[in-house]
């Protein structure tokens, strides 16, 4: 590999919003995930709406009153 060239290969904390974390390598020390493998609902077998933004919530309350 050529030198001064290549991002630092280093370690990398992952923390989930579902509160798991664990050690992965990446060019960066630390990411922040919506969805992990603990709690993805492949993996749970539960249903699951990845609503970061609200919009679930926001389309129930338009639809409601109908
Ligand atoms: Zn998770």
């Amino acid at each position: 590999m050529k030198k001064e060239i290549h991002p630092d290969y280093k370690d990398c904390t992952v923390s989930c919003a579902c509160g798991n974390t664990f050690e992965t390598k990446s060019n960066v020390e630390s990411m922040r995930i919506d969805i992990c493998s603990a709690c993805h609902p492949f993996f749970t077998g539960e249903q699951k709406i990845v609503d970061a933004a609200g919009r679930v919530e926001k389309f129930k309350a338009k639809y409601a009153q109908k």
